[in-house]
């Protein structure tokens, strides 16, 4: 008998596992997701239960020593088949899963996660009183559990095994020199720009009502791709994306009467998000394959399709007649050029959720670099918001007002830990410009299509490049496959640089 007739009930045996632990998490998702649109308060309490329940179930169901049994006896099937094949892949991501699943003991994850929950209550208060002091004893604890965390894994950096988490593949050794590549080159960029006369946005904060705005929103995003046929849009005051399977993908919007960017924008984002997850290929359904590859691939669909394709030229070029036809009164003295420059205007600015497009990745390295510091034990958390402010101050020029408005802006270190956090947004852009710049090139007719409202073109690419793939190949493998060269900070630049010399009509281009 050949190995494949041998291996192939042990193969659906693990497969119908893996469809159950899914089947778990997808119902926690749910809970979660109803917990934050339509369920009533009173419902708090055990909601939080019941998510955990499932959550516990899913991990005892994960770690089984029947799991660990089904991946050693599969590894000669898992050779036989070539290293793209959906088996070969289930087999070795699942074995990945597995590994880092059983090295920690449950009993840190359950203290883990009660920590989280009350620093998290501490936060919220402290955030609201402007008071560091409340939170830093909670932050302490939180240092020394990420640090705790780290140690069940081997590592080369305490922050490795941290940021494998949700960017799998990538490294401190990675991350320090790319990050500190593109700091050198984002600086003088951002001082060229906000040298420059600064843009009058003022016509995105008039009065736009909610109801023309969802209706508009909901026109623009059917157009781009997403299919309300599986999937759907809800309110929410923190706009997210959820999968329960590929036929069911599901986002949030908010939406602010006074300033017309915040709910297009964050719902373009998040439909890049849902493309992404809509796209996968059905033959993975139900399987842990049936995911985003990682944190940064996943952010760079949300930022290719809000910032690369909604912020562009071309795009507004199509839209911006219905919009004017929506909205007379508002923007009928707004020319599509003066609109075009608005959505775009670079700010330095204290908020990471609020900034551009260009002084973003350096809130972004901030943290990134605040982070490796108190793992490494160079920086105390008493210290840490001093160091916030200095760092703000050398790298966009401003100094935060207090600690809610710098350091406790946001949730992640107190809610989540400390370590792997925030690089996947950094990572989203980069990769965000990679992939469009390898799309154009395969295709130029992309960019002509858009002006067309015909995003067909880059949706397919997308999909068969990407999103079909789901979880098969890591980051750093996948941007290997899509654009044949190693992540570079290079297209990133070039299209900051091409796109804001073009908005703030510098005479000299912009050179870094
Ligand atoms: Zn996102």
């Amino acid at each position: 008998m050949s190995i494949i007739s041998l291996c192939e009930p042990k193969y659906l045996e693990l497969k119908n596992r893996l469809i159950q632990i899914q089947d778990l998490e997808a119902a926690a998702s749910l809970l979660n997701w109803d917990q934050t649109t339509y369920m009533p308060t009173g419902g708090t309490y055990a909601r939080g239960r019941q998510i955990a329940t499932l959550k516990e179930f899913a991990h005892q169901k994960r770690t089984e020593p029947i799991i660990g049994k089904l991946l050693e006896d599969l590894r000669a099937y898992e050779k036989s088949l070539p290293y793209d094949s959906t088996e070969a892949s289930l087999i070795r991501v699942t074995r990945r899963d597995y590994e880092r699943a059983v090295r920690v003991p449950p009993e840190f994850m359950a203290k883990f996660s009660q920590h989280q929950a009350v620093s998290y209550e501490a936060w919220v208060k402290a955030k609201s009183l402007e008071d560091f002091s409340i939170v830093e004893p909670y932050l302490e604890k939180t240092l020394e559990l990420s640090r705790e965390l780290a140690s069940f894994f081997p590592y080369k950096h305490i922050a490795d095994p941290l940021i494998d988490f949700i960017d799998e593949g990538m490294t401190v050794s990675i991350l320090r020199p790319l990050f500190n590549q593109l700091r050198q080159k984002l600086r003088p960029i951002v001082e060229a720009i906000t040298s420059a006369p600064p843009i009058d946005d003022s016509c995105l904060y008039q009065h736009f009502s909610k109801e023309e705005q969802l209706k508009f929103g909901y026109a623009v995003i059917q157009r781009i791709g997403f299919d309300f046929q599986r999937g759907r849009q809800d309110e929410t005051p923190h706009p997210f994306t959820s999968s329960f399977s590929i036929g069911d993908v599901r986002i949030t919007t908010r939406v602010y009467e006074d300033n017309f960017s915040e709910a297009l924008f964050s719902t373009i984002h998040e439909v890049g998000h849902a493309l992404y997850e809509q796209g996968i290929g059905l033959e993975l359904e139900g399987t842990p394959l049936a995911e985003g590859s990682s944190s940064g691939i996943h952010e760079s669909q949300s930022r290719l399709w809000e910032n690369i394709v909604g912020r562009s030229r071309g795009f507004w070029e199509c839209f911006y007649p219905q919009l004017q036809g929506i909205f007379l009164k508002q923007l009928s003295p707004v020319s599509v050029s003066e609109f075009y420059r608005a959505i775009n205007k670079v700010a330095r600015s204290p908020i990471r959720t609020d900034a551009d497009e260009v002084t973003y990745n350096l809130h972004v390295m901030i943290r990134f670099d605040l982070e490796l510091a108190m793992l490494e034990g160079k920086l105390d958390v008493s210290d840490l918001p001093e160091a916030w402010n200095e760092r703000y101050k050398k790298d966009l020029g401003i100094f935060p007002a207090n600690d809610s408005e710098g350091v406790m802006q946001d949730v992640h270190w107190y809610g989540e830990m400390i370590g792997g956090m925030f690089q996947g947004y950094t990572l989203g852009n980069l990769i965000a410009a990679q992939v469009y710049q390898a799309a154009v090139k395969y295709n130029p007719e992309i960019t002509v299509a858009i002006e067309r409202g015909n995003f067909t073109l880059l949706h397919t690419w997308l999909k068969q490049n990407i999103h079909q793939h789901g979880r098969k190949y890591t980051a750093n493998e996948l941007i290997h496959r899509v654009t044949g060269k190693p992540l570079s900070i290079e297209p990133f630049i070039n299209y900051i640089q091409d796109k804001y010399s073009n908005i703030y009509h510098l005479k000299v281009p912009l050179s870094a």
